[in-house]
This record gives structure tokens, sequence and C-alpha cells, in this order.
């Protein structure tokens, strides 16, 4: 059976895997239709994701067709569709013990820190499908990204009437922007790339827009949106340090700053900058399961529209060739989908 590898940082391969085993008590086989390609996959192409081991088969955003299901599994059936849940967690450790398996210690992310979804068939813990019958493929291969966002959202608590911003319009920050719309809060974009803030403003109906320069610049903007107060909720999408440690500046008094991208940088801020307007900080790490099924719903209701997100196409047999074009910045790349089958 064929399956893809990304050997090292740089080069995939074609491979033949052998075929997987059936599946044992609480474990599924699964067939893949449509993966996502996530920043994390473009970070483990360039070599630059400190959690990535090599050599690694990909792919962590899946929709996929349940083939067969072991003993004990109930809640999903042959034929079924669903959205994989990647994070792999112990349910042993303090954070799983808690309900916070987006943090359990000893996580192993599907198709990051263990071998994913490009391949033809593989075995998955059951408890990590959620079902999505009345959905296309592609649109449970976007769920997990939707989950980071939706994780995000409800980390900084937005309610009707907030100003919100975002800052950051790749598909992190675009998956966060439509859960603080659903809260009824009002969002602004901030973000380097005109392009991105455009594409915000054409498919998304937002307040306003901030093109983020290294300067006093955007502080003056939000001052401006904001009539002085600033935003009661921040959400840093950049994963860049400094414009991690320059976002407390753009959250209003006794506000709430949300760092959803990551940095393995030191950030840095005075003390006073928090402390003055008793800010909180808070870290959001990928998803609960209930966001998994909640996302499913709001697809299915019409709430979520994913159409806008797919701007690139692939397939198994090109996927070699096109995935340099998806870590180009100038290529206009929001999200890119692999149909597997
Ligand atoms: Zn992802
Ligand atoms: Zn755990």
């Amino acid at each position: 059976m064929q399956a893809i590898l990304l050997e090292k940082p740089g080069q995939f391969s074609p491979i033949t895997v052998s075929e997987p085993d059936r599946p044992g008590p609480g474990q599924a086989l699964v067939r893949p239709h449509v993966m996502g390609i996530c920043g994390t996959d473009v970070g483990g192409y360039l070599g630059k994701m400190p959690f990535f081991g090599y050599p690694r088969i990909i792919g962590h955003e899946l929709g996929v067709e349940v083939l067969e299901i072991g003993e004990g599994v109930q809640h999903v059936r042959s034929g079924d569709r669903c959205s994989i849940e990647p994070y792999l967690n112990c349910g042993r450790c303090y954070a799983c013990r808690r309900g916070a398996t987006n943090t359990c210690q000893f996580n192993q992310t599907f198709g990051v820190m263990c071998d994913g979804g490009l391949q033809e068939r593989f075995l998955i813990r059951a408890d990590k499908l959620h079902v999505g019958n009345g959905l296309e493929f592609e649109q449970l291969a976007l769920v997990e990204t939707l989950a980071i966002g939706c994780h995000a959202c409800d980390r900084g608590g937005p309610v009707a009437g907030d100003r919100v911003l975002i800052i950051g319009a790749g598909p992190i920050g675009l998956a966060a922007l439509e859960f603080v719309k659903l809260t009824g809060a009002e969002v602004t974009v901030m973000d380097l790339v005109p392009s991105r803030l455009e594409f915000c403003r054409q498919n998304y109906q937002i307040a306003h827009t901030i093109a983020y320069r290294d300067d006093d610049s955007a502080l003056e903007e939000t001052s401006r949106i904001t009539d002085g107060d600033r935003f009661a909720v921040v959400i840093d999408a950049t994963g860049n340090h400094r414009s991690m440690s320059a976002a407390l500046g753009h959250v209003a008094q006794t506000g709430t700053l949300v760092y959803v991208g990551i940095s393995d940088q030191t950030l840095q801020f005075p003390h006073v900058a928090m402390h003055k307007p008793e800010l909180t900080i808070k870290a959001s790490r990928n998803a609960l399961p209930r966001d998994f099924a909640r996302i499913i719903e709001l697809i299915a209701g019409g709430q979520i529209r994913t159409q806008p997100w797919i701007t690139h196409r692939t397939n198994f047999a090109d996927l070699i060739n096109d995935f340099p074009t998806y870590t180009q910045a100038d290529s206009g790349v929001v999200k890119a989908v692999v149909e597997l089958c």
C-alpha cells in the first residue's frame, strides 16, 4: 500500500508500507479521503518545527471513512465519515485527569510526533474519531484547524459587544475569527501582508483592519479604532516573538491576551505593561474533544463556511511536486488540501 514519507527537511519520497492489521479493541481502520496541509507540516518540511521527528508520514488534518471497527467500539460504524482529533493523549496524567486533554504531558500528535494520515489506510484510536456524516470529506479535514481557533476564542472569552483584535490572518487567525464573530463581538484583524487583510475584508464583514508595522503606528490605529479604550480581547496567532511582545499594548484595561501561535524565542515586555492594566495573559494549545463535535454541527448548520478557505488542491500523485509552493508566503495559500482517493 502507498504512503508518502517526509524523509528529512525538504525531501518527500513515495514509499510502500505494509497493510495495517485488523483493528484491535478500541481501534478503527480508516481510509483518509482528504488531508489539510497545516503550518505544522510546512514547518516540518522546512525543518523549523522543534517537535517534529524524521522520517515521518505527515498528515493530521483528516477527513476519513471508517472501514472496520474493533471490539468495544460503539460510537462509530463502518461507512461513517469522520474528522480525526489528532491529539493522542495518555488519559492518566494530571492534565488528562482534569479533562484538559489538549495539554496532556505525554501527548503524541498524530502525523507530527508519530506517523499520520498520508497513506492509503491506517489504524487509529476510535475515541479520536468525530462523526460528521452530513459533511464533505474536505470539510471534515478542516475541522482540526477550526478547532484550534475555537479553543483560542474560548480562552479569550469575548462576549457580544466586545472589541476583539486578531493579530495574524493565517489559517489559525482566520479560524479564531470565525468563532469570535459567532460571539457577537466586533472584530479587527491585523497582519503584515496586505493581501491577507484584503481576504478578510472580502470574505468576512469585519469592522477594521490594521496593517502591522514595527513602529507605533499600529498602536495609534488601535487607539483610533477603539476611541482610546483598546481591545477587550487580543488573540495573537503570529507565532512571532516580536508581535507577541508588542501585543500587550493593544489590550484594554483588565483585558485578556491569548497566545495561540508558538515561538521558541523569549518574549520581552516591561512588567508594568501587564500590571497597570491588570491584564490576563493566556496560552491556547490544541483543542478539546467537545470543540470537534461543536464545529461539525456549526458546519452542518451553515454557521461556518469552509469554502473560502480552500485555495489550493492537490492529490496523492502531485503532492511531492506541489508541496514547495505551499511554503511560499507570496503563493496566496490560505489552505491547501490533498485529495487522497
Ligand atoms: Zn494543523
Ligand atoms: Zn495525559
